[in-house]
């Protein structure tokens, strides 16, 4: 009794701030034998009865076996050979008029997966979407355009059926060897796919033994083939290695952050970034906006942003960021001076002002060097980074010192050891721009899906997948 003062005031602070709405965890034999000493246990919010293995847990490291449980999951354990394994891949790449591919990240980084199947013995039916047909034929979407790319890039006669579903498809899966691999026609030429309809699922699933989800991209889509077709194989339904290492790679940024944390968001519409941003001032140090976004914020505190980008109906949630921010103790950090140009393009007259003082007629199209300098800064003292959307309008050379300058930043800063993390097409293709990429730690294909599992979103088709639906 003459040495417990100090555990008994620290157990009965804690109770007091659980009172006040904290979440307090308590583990470790001593101190659970402590609040139940003092008759505190019912007041803190989780009392683990782990000791070691709640340590190694909060060090970050995997358990060995939770480990062995998730790799149930994975393709790694299982036994290919013979099987038919239907395979949702995201093969939505770009085509241009002559319907060639000009980005095939899509396809590249699915085939690691494939390769492993067939060279087990397993057969590949891919199921994919392009473009977003509605539910009818259109030709210039359909995928016997990308069969050329993907027999190539495989190194193999990659086989390919008009329809997804029916007799054709029916007879072609039947037929296919070990080794071989089939793609069905877009997904989203038939209304049900996007509908979640069960029926066109179990059609699907009719076509394979197992099914192997390879789609991070789409990970955020209820649609028959992402999630309903899941509930077909509750015990032969797995991730393929690109979402297994999506899900690895932005975990780094959403459960294993090291402070200081900073995150870049730019873009151009403040409505599409508000989930992102709110979900982000939980977890960062730092905050650093850019881009066409910016003004509705200046606009919000009281600036002048004359011809700027605004959401005017977003001047409420731009000012409940500003306090949220100051709240939760994040460092937001806003231009403070930008580039103004008379017209939208690249050879308008162009300034350079403070960015609360955009003359009417002008407006802002990337963030001035001050601006530049001080995020600069910033993320090169960060020890992990996030960024998702350019700082300026990067497209026209005028425009891009700030975009520029965010990836040079990122790139020096992974140099010295932080992690960084970008995803979003227009990051992408700025850091690709600069040649830069191989610098950042992890690129995400995925736009809409990062973005809400960083929110915190269980995505649909990881749910089918980890759980029975
Ligand atoms: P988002 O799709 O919302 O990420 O926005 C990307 C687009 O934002 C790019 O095409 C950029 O050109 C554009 N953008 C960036 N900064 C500005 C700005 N200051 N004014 C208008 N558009 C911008």
């Amino acid at each position: 009794p003459s040495f417990s003062m100090g555990t008994l005031k620290t157990a009965m602070s804690i109770a007091r701030a659980t009172d006040k709405g904290a979440f307090s965890l308590i583990g470790g034999g001593d101190s659970i034998a402590a609040v139940n000493k003092y008759s505190l246990a019912h007041k803190i919010s989780y009392i683990s009865t782990a000791g070691g293995a709640l340590l190694e847990y909060l060090e970050g490291k995997e358990l060995s076996s939770i480990k062995a449980i998730k790799q149930n999951l994975t393709i790694d354990r299982y036994n290919f050979e013979g099987k038919k394994v239907l395979m949702r891949v995201d093969f939505n790449v770009p085509l241009n008029e002559n319907r060639e591919i000009t980005d095939t990240t899509r396809i590249i980084t699915a085939l690691p997966t494939v390769r492993k199947i067939t060279s087990e013995g397993g057969a590949v039916i891919f199921m994919t979407h392009l473009g977003r047909p509605k539910g009818q034929y259109d030709e210039n979407l359909s995928l016997k355009h990308i069969v050329p790319f993907l027999s190539k890039a495989l190194d193999k006669d990659v086989k390919f059926v008009n329809n997804c579903i029916g007799n054709e498809a029916e007879k072609a899966a039947a037929e296919l060897k070990p080794g071989e691999c089939l793609l069905l026609e877009n997904l989203r030429f038939h209304k049900e796919e996007t509908n979640a309809d069960e029926e066109f699922a179990r059609k699907l699933a009719a076509l394979g033994d197992a099914f192997v989800f390879n789609a991070f991209g789409t990970a955020h889509r209820a649609h028959a083939s992402t999630y309903t077709i899941a509930k077909f194989f509750p015990k032969d339904k797995m991730f393929g290695y690109l979402v297994e290492s999506e899900i690895k790679n932005i975990d780094k940024v959403v459960k294993q952050a090291k402070s200081p944390f900073t995150a870049i968001i730019g873009g151009s519409k403040v409505s599409t970034k508000i989930h992102i941003i709110l979900a982000l001032l939980e977890k960062v140090d730092n905050l650093i906006i850019g881009g066409g976004i910016v003004f509705t914020f200046i606009k919000a505190m009281g600036g002048k942003v004359g011809n700027s980008l605004i959401e005017d109906d977003q001047l409420d949630v731009a000012k409940q960021i500003i306090a949220k921010a100051k709240e939760n103790g994040v460092n937001l950090y806003l231009p403070t001076d930008c580039i103004i140009a008379d017209q939208f393009k690249n050879d308008a007259h162009i300034e350079h002002c403070n960015i609360n003082e955009i003359p009417d007629g002008w407006m802002g199209l990337d963030i001035g060097i001050k601006s530049a300098n001080k995020f600069t800064e910033v993320i090169e003292n960060s020890s992990t980074l996030l960024w998702n959307g350019p700082i300026g309008v990067f497209e026209m050379s005028n425009f891009s010192m700030g975009t520029l300058k965010v990836a040079m930043a990122v790139a020096r800063a992974t140099d010295k050891g932080a992690y960084s993390l970008i995803g979003g097409g227009d990051s992408i293709s700025a850091v690709n721009k600069y040649s830069l990429a191989y610098k950042i730690s992890y690129i995400s294909t995925a736009g809409g899906a990062l973005l809400e599992y960083i929110e915190g979103k269980k995505l649909p088709a990881i749910k089918a997948i980890e759980e029975d639906i």
